[in-house]
């Protein structure tokens, strides 16, 4: 990079603008890759060396729990877990193994202020789970509590959510379910802990019950681990009438064994 860019790209990164509209003062950065710090192209959330690790969730998988098969089962196969103990929801895709690169982005959102990494995570998310969208009427996303909305400015879940909306043209309902109790944080919590921990945490508000009830509904989370959020949640939504529940994540725990480590 010659002296002139070096010198640019400071001068970007302290550069203070009103806007026109609203006289806010921002703070202009230059692009820089979510996955290892780098400046990347204009535009680009991440840089191609990173996008080349990204691990993409492909088949064989589970047509329930969407989870990888370690070889090919053939079409329509389901994973014993399934069987053993099948769901509340119909089914289940993720874009992402949670590792690596994936972790960084869900992080990314999760706690900085990189929006613009929800529009990639959404295109990701929609090309993985095109079945279940087509498939679904409207799209609700999974709340924070509120105390925790307000320490983290905003619910990831609920952006990813609103950009799958503005990509398939489903309607988004922000407010389909809310957080009826404090949960603690699922991290290092073992599967009967998480399940106990979320039960009967959510529900939909009686206002929002028509746009729920008789409907096919696509239920939006970042990351899936052993899916005790999403079931609780959908359980909510099946108590308010929803004809049918999807859950598509950003990212899933590739094995059951790892759970306990994620968020
Ligand atoms: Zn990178």
């Amino acid at each position: 990079m010659g002296l002139r860019a070096k010198l640019h790209l400071g001068h970007m990164t302290k550069l203070l603008f009103c806007s026109s509209a609203g006289h806010l003062l921002q703070l202009v950065y230059p692009p820089v890759c979510a996955g290892c710090g780098r400046i990347a192209a204009a535009s680009a959330a991440l840089c191609a060396e990173c996008w080349g690790t990204v691990r993409f969730v492909e088949r064989p998988f589970c047509d329930i729990s969407g989870a990888p098969f370690d070889h090919d089962r053939g079409e329509g196969m389901l994973s014993p877990e399934a069987i053993a103990n099948p769901p509340p929801y119909a089914k289940a895709r993720a874009a992402v193994l949670y590792d690596g690169v994936a972790r960084k982005l869900a992080q990314g959102l999760k706690y900085s202020d990189r929006a613009d990494l929800a529009k990639m995570m959404a295109k990701w998310m929609v090309r993985a789970g095109r079945e279940i969208v087509d498939d679904s009427d409207v799209i609700v996303s999974v709340p924070l509590h509120r105390h925790r909305l307000l320490s983290r400015r905003y619910n990831q879940s609920a952006e990813l959510a609103r950009a799958i909306s503005k990509l398939t043209g489903k309607p988004f309902e922000a407010g389909g379910l809310r957080r009826i109790r404090a949960t603690r944080q699922q991290v290092g919590l073992g599967l009967r802990a998480r399940q106990d921990n979320v039960r009967g945490a959510f529900a939909v508000p009686p206002s929002q019950m028509p746009r729920i009830s008789g409907y096919k509904v696509l239920l939006v989370d970042d990351v899936l681990t052993t899916g005790s959020t999403v079931a609780a949640a959908t359980r909510a939504l099946n108590r308010a009438g929803a004809e049918q529940v999807c859950i598509l994540t950003f990212a899933r725990v590739a094995s059951p064994g790892a759970e306990t480590l994620y968020a």
